[in-house]
C-alpha cells in the first residue's frame, strides 16, 4: 500500500496549486458576480495541459488518468477556484468519447477538450424523470440517415460556453431505457435554452434546454446503437471522482481561510483559535475532509487500474463523503469568522450555495445511500 503521489503527480499538484493561487477566490467571485466566466484561468490551465491530463496522448492530452484530473480539480478548488466544467468536459465527455466514440469523433473532439479550446457539456437530467433515469423522456427517432431529438433537459451547466452538448436520449419508448448519446451543436435549429436563476456564486450557469425535432446526422451518435448504456456508464465514475475531488479541495480552502483568520483575530486579548470552542470544530472539519479525500484517491486509483466495479463503490462513497465534509468545512469556517463570515470579502460564505448543491448534484446523497444499501449491503430496492 502506498499513499504517496508519484513524482510527476506531485509536480502536477504543485504547479496547478500555484496557478490556482495566482488567480484565487477573489477572481472567481468577481467573475461570478459580474456574470462572466473564468476564461483567463481556463485558457491558461488549458495551455499548460492541465485540462486534458486524462485525455490520451494520441489526441493531444497528457495520457494520464482520472487521478491526475482529480489532482487538477482538487488543487484549483483548494485555491478557491472550483471549475465545474472540468467535471463535465474533460471528465465526463472526454472519457465517454475516448472509450466509446468513433475514431472520427475522437479526432474531432478530443484535442479541443484536451487543450480547453472546446467545451462540451452534458445533458441527462430532465424535469419529469429527475433521479429516475429510466423515465427519460427525450426521444431520438431515425429519419433517413439522420436523427431527430425531442425533449426537455434541466440544470445543464455551461450551455452558454459550449459549442456542443452531449445529450442522453432514448431510442425507444417503453419501460426499459435504451439510451443513446448524441453530440448536438448548441446552435442547432430547434434547440433553445433559458437560464435558470440559481442561488450559487459561480461563474458557470445552469440552463433549461428544449429540443424540438433537433436534426443531427448519424455521425452524431456516440459509438453505435450498442454503445448507449456502456457509454453512459463510462462517464459516471469520472464525474463522481472529480466532483468529489473538487469538494475535498473546497473543504481544504475553507479550513485554510478559517485557520488563518482565527490565528490572527483577537477578541479577549489572544487569538480566538486558542479557544477550543473555535479550534475543535475546525479540527473536526479538517479530519472529515482528509478522510473523504482519502476515498477520492482510492476511487481514482481503482478506476485507473481498470477495476470499474470497485471504483464505482468507492466513487459513490467519495462523492457522498466529500459533499458532507465540504459543507461542514464551509459552515464551520463561516461560524468561526463571526459576522465577517457572511461578508463577500472574507471569501467563505461565497461557497455556501456551491457546497450545498454538492449534496444534490450530480447524484444526490440519498441516491448514493440507495446504491450502497443495494450493492454493498445487499438490501432490496424500494423503488
Ligand atoms: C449546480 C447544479 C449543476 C448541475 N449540472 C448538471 C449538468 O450539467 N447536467 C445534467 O444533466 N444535470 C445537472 N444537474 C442536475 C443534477 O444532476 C440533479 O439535480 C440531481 O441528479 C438530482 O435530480 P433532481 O434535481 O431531479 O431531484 P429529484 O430526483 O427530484 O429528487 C428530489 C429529492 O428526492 C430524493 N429522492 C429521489 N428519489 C429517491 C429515492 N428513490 N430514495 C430516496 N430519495 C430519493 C433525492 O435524493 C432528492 O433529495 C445539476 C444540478 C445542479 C444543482
Amino acid at each position: 500500500m502506498d499513499f504517496d503521489l508519484t513524482t510527476e503527480q506531485t509536480a502536477l499538484r504543485d504547479a496547478v496549486s500555484a496557478l490556482g493561487r495566482r488567480y484565487g477566490h477573489e477572481y472567481f467571485v468577481a467573475k461570478a458576480k459580474a456574470g462572466e466566466h473564468t476564461t483567463e484561468l481556463w485558457n491558461e490551465a488549458g495551455k499548460l495541459g492541465y485540462l486534458g491530463v486524462n485525455v490520451p496522448e494520441s489526441y493531444g492530452g497528457g495520457g494520464g488518468g482520472i487521478t491526475e484530473l482529480a489532482i487538477v480539480c482538487e488543487e484549483l478548488a483548494a485555491a478557491g477556484c472550483p471549475l465545474l466544467l472540468l467535471v463535465v468536459s474533460p471528465a465526463i465527455v472526454g472519457t465517454v468519447l475516448a472509450r466509446h466514440g468513433t475514431e472520427a469523433q475522437r479526432a474531432e473532439f478530443l484535442p479541443g477538450i484536451a487543450d480547453g479550446s472546446l467545451k462540451v457539456v452534458f445533458a441527462i437530467t430532465e424535469p419529469e424523470a429527475g433521479s429516475n433515469f429510466h423515465r427519460l423522456g427525450t426521444v431520438a427517432t431515425r429519419d433517413g440517415d439522420d436523427w431527430l431529438l425531442t425533449g426537455r433537459k434541466c440544470f445543464i451547466s455551461g450551455v452558454d460556453e459550449a459549442p456542443y452538448v452531449l445529450v442522453v436520449a432514448r431510442t425507444a419508448v417503453g419501460d426499459r431505457l435504451q439510451p443513446a448519446l448524441f453530440l448536438v451543436p448548441t446552435d442547432a435549429p430547434g434547440l433553445t435554452s433559458s437560464k435558470l436563476d440559481m442561488e450559487i456564486v459561480s461563474p458557470e450557469n445552469q440552463w433549461l434546454l428544449y429540443l424540438d425535432e433537433v436534426r443531427v446526422p448519424g455521425s452524431a451518435l456516440v459509438g453505435g446503437m450498442e454503445a448507449g448504456l456502456p457509454a453512459l456508464f463510462a462517464g459516471l465514475n469520472p464525474e463522481r471522482i472529480t466532483v468529489a475531488a473538487m469538494g475535498a479541495g473546497t473543504g481544504r480552502y475553507a479550513i485554510e481561510r478559517a485557520s488563518s483568520y482565527v490565528a490572527g483575530r483577537q477578541v479577549w486579548g489572544r487569538p480566538i483559535g486558542g479557544h477550543q470552542g473555535v479550534s475543535h470544530p475546525l479540527a473536526h472539519a479538517a479530519v472529515q475532509v482528509e478522510l473523504a479525500r482519502l476515498m477520492v484517491y482510492k476511487a481514482a486509483t481503482l478506476y485507473d487500474a481498470g477495476r470499474d466495479i470497485e471504483a464505482g463503490v468507492a466513487a459513490n462513497m467519495a462523492k457522498y463523503a466529500t459533499a458532507d465534509a465540504a459543507a461542514l468545512a464551509v459552515d464551520t469556517a463561516i461560524q468561526v469568522h463571526g459576522g465577517n463570515g457572511m461578508t463577500t470579502d472574507y471569501g467563505v460564505a461565497t461557497l455556501l450555495g456551491g457546497v450545498r448543491a454538492g449534496r444534490i448534484a450530480p447524484v444526490s446523497r440519498e441516491m448514493i445511500l440507495n446504491f450502497v444499501a443495494q450493492h454493498v449491503l445487499g438490501q432490496e430496492k424500494s423503488y
